[in-house]
């Protein structure tokens, strides 16, 4: 049993103002696994005023400085990474091999491109007559979801810490594990006190209070769009920057010259990945309607492959988040029946032999994209196959959403897999695969407006001067 009671603030692991706490539950088992405390705006105030002071030193600190402190983090983090991956698996139910695997791998990545990117970023730039200075935003509050905890977290914080900016986490309630852990990791590498603090709580109270807080110059946000509205609205006041990861539909175009069995089963297969919780998930399947039938064979074979079972097993995909998300897809998964969309794989409840722990059926329907199946986002392991005529028309069907964060093109023409990416009104496109912790990820239309990773995510974090003359 986790007890996390004590909240990151100016270097010490301190008492919340007020106590509280929450139990937080295993959604593979539905037992209590641990109690974390849930802070008050009173907490919000301590840890500002700490990053406030913090600044002022850490945002002069040389380059050097802060590469030291991120390589001894990254050695820290080195140590303990089958401990974060095991908190991952217990918090949020993401299969052992997964959570140890991608999860604690895509924080160290975002950690070692952090020290990449510093090594090279010009914060001074002589253009003409002006010299252009990148300098640190100030404090930051950083919000993140469940999904991907250690993305999440490592996204921000790195880049955060990096540019010279002190900053405020608040990890989520549903999974507050790993980022405990992280947190120890940032205190163990003797990162200076203030410069990282750590509250854990509600996002209604923690959220808010860093949202409207007047000494917060920035809000990074990565969550649904509703929360991004309200947080713009929140902080509107204090004219806060502002950066939001928020959610996505996107499309997986399958072109007609591609291996349609192997490329279906694999965007099948990866729609089930992480129990498909994941914003960039290609949740809408696009295939050629001369080739649906084949589409629909491979598309059900690969769903009915992937085994479901404990975290701990080997299992290729774990529960959902929690009993709200489990009833959430439920409803999805009625919807696509009642709307008369086609289903091929899985269905509503539980697959057989789960009796607890919040375990959805891999599921995929075929429908067109007008459906809400289609439309919305339903964060869990269900895919919707669309047929479309030409490529054209796939090209609009992609494009017909309000989302514009992910999207897939699969095809053995390069040039014409690129010319149909640079026709997707969305912010990253991956062509037969492929992956870089380099390249800018973020969201078109109501996916959001900040670009994290690499250099680009550091520019969330840095205002522009310019010095003239
Ligand atoms: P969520 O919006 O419910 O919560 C995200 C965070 O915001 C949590 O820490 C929560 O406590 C906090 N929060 C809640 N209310 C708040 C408020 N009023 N003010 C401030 N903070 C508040 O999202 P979730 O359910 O944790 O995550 C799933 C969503 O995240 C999905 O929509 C998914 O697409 C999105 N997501 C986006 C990206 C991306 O990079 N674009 C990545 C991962 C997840």
């Amino acid at each position: 049993m986790r007890e996390y009671l004590k909240f990151y603030i100016d270097g010490k692991w301190v008492d919340p103002t007020t106590p509280k706490t929450v139990e937080v539950i295993n959604p593979a088992t539905e037992a209590v696994s641990g109690t974390i405390s849930l802070g008050s705006a009173a907490d919000v105030d301590k840890a500002v005023a700490a990053a406030r002071r913090a600044f002022a030193t850490w945002g002069e600190t040389s380059v050097k400085d802060r590469l030291d402190i991120l390589q001894a983090i990254q050695s820290e983090y080195a140590k303990r990474s089958d401990e974060l991956g095991d908190a991952v698996v217990e918090e949020m139910g993401a299969p052992v091999s997964l959570g140890r695997g991608f999860h604690v791998g895509l924080g160290a990545g975002h950690l070692q491109t952090a020290i990449e990117v510093l090594k090279e970023f010009q914060f001074e730039q002589q253009r003409g007559a002006t010299l252009i200075r990148y300098e640190p935003i100030g404090v930051c509050g950083l919000i993140t979801p469940w999904n991907w905890p250690m993305n999440q977290t490592c996204v921000k914080i790195f880049p955060a810490l990096a540019s010279g900016c002190t900053m405020i986490l608040k990890p989520p309630q549903l999974a507050p594990y790993s980022a405990q852990i992280l947190a120890e990791i940032i205190h163990d590498a003797g990162t200076p006190a203030g410069v990282f603090n750590m509250i854990q709580g509600q996002g209604s109270v923690i959220g808010n209070a860093l949202s409207t807080h007047q000494d917060v110059d920035m809000i990074s946000f990565t969550g649904s769009e509703p929360v991004g509205v309200q947080i713009q609205k929140d902080a509107a006041d204090t004219v806060k920057r502002v950066g939001l990861e928020l959610g996505g539909k996107s499309a997986w175009i399958v072109l007609d010259d591609a291996d349609m069995a192997n490329n279906v089963a694999g965007a099948t297969g990866g729609m089930m990945g992480n129990s498909g919780q994941t914003c960039s998930a290609g949740s809408r399947l696009l295939v050629p309607a001369s080739r649906l039938e084949e589409a629909i064979k491979a598309s059900a074979d690969a769903c009915n492959a992937v085994s479901v079972g404990d975290p701990n097993g080997n299992f290729a995909m774990g529960p959902v988040v929690s009993k709200s998300q489990f009833n959430i897809i439920q409803d999805y998964i009625q919807k696509g029946l009642d709307e008369g969309a086609q289903l091929i794989a899985g269905g509503l409840g539980r697959p057989e032999g789960l009796d607890k722990g919040w375990y959805v059926k891999p599921t995929v329907f075929v429908t067109n994209n007008d459906t809400v199946i289609a439309r919305e986002e339903i964060f869990g392991p269900v895919l919707v196959v669309i047929p479309y005529n030409d490529v054209d028309d796939a090209i609009r069907i992609a494009n017909d959403s309000n989302f514009g964060l992910g999207g897939y093109v699969s095809g053995s023409d390069a040039d014409e897999c690129r010319r149909v990416a640079r026709k997707m009104r969305t912010g990253a496109i991956w062509i037969n695969g492929g992956f870089d912790f380099h390249a800018p990820f973020g969201g078109y239309k109501r996916s959001g407006n900040g670009r994290e990773w690499g250099e680009y995510g550091f520019h969330e974090y840095l205002e522009i001067k310019s010095i003239i003359g």
